[in-house]
């Protein structure tokens, strides 16, 4: 079994989640006591948000470049970085490493695409659904026409998931906005819904929304555990 190689703590309580999702898919497949191979470094996320609010991507690019390399050097055979915001430097990162990054962009939109689906709604963080490597990336690379909330709807959003669900809250209030949010999309012709930050289905699950959904953190837990078990590195690493 290869070693999965996780950056971690942004925020803990969707890391926590990717843990669980690891070891249990290993579980499921090998059986036994068999369980995921995983190499953890978590981070303080108060750091990486004064980052990301400051707009030092450099400075984030930097640490995160340190971090993946580091470890590779202890032994991992791929790096995830989990969190679909900080892709936002994933090409810098696996730039810098010789094994591969699992890009959850590219898992998320195969999947998408692989649903057959073409317009999916992006509920995530302003930076994700609001600079260009998140929906540009699927645009370019897999043809899908992402959509995201008008402003009011990416604010709420936003604020949802650094205000409550970074912080491990969970509210009927901000579920049901978020419900209304996909139904207004899809009265706007989306087709689908990206849970495009890995705390949104902390919140939501598939079944609150109409439209079929697309768990990043699920997808791309599921990813890692085909890679670990013999999946193709190089179709992974391609993205
Ligand atoms: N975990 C979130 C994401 O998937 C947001 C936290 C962050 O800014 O990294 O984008």
């Amino acid at each position: 079994m290869r070693t999965i190689g996780l950056i971690g703590g942004m925020s803990w309580e969707s890391t926590a989640v990717y843990y669980r999702l690891l070891n249990e898919g290993v579980r499921d497949r090998l059986g036994g006591l068999h369980s995921a191979d995983i190499l953890l470094r978590s981070v303080d996320f108060e750091t990486v948000v004064a980052l990301q609010k400051a707009g030092d991507w450099e400075a984030a690019g930097r640490m995160l470049t340190q971090i993946g390399t580091g470890l590779e050097a202890a032994g991992a055979d791929c790096l995830m970085i989990c969190t679909n915001t900080m892709h936002l430097l994933a090409d810098e990162v696996q730039a810098a490493m010789s094994v591969p990054l699992i890009n959850i962009i590219d898992v998320v939109a195969e999947a998408v695409a692989a649903a057959e689906c073409q317009r999916p709604l992006v509920l995530a963080t302003r930076y994700t659904m609001e600079e260009d490597f998140y929906v540009g990336r699927m645009r370019r690379r897999h043809g899908l026409e992402p959509m995201v909330p008008d402003a009011a709807g990416r604010s709420l959003v936003h604020d949802v998931i650094f205000d409550e669900l970074c912080k491990g809250r969970v509210d009927e209030g901000s579920r049901r906005a978020f419900v209304a949010l996909s139904e207004r999309a899809a009265a706007d012709g989306a087709d689908s819904v990206i849970f495009g930050c890995t705390e949104v289905g902390l919140l939501l699950s598939p079944s609150d929304v109409a439209l079929p959904a697309f768990d990043s953190t699920v997808l791309h837990a599921r990813a890692a555990i085909d890679f670990a078990l013999g999946g193709d590195a190089a179709t992974i690493a391609a993205a």
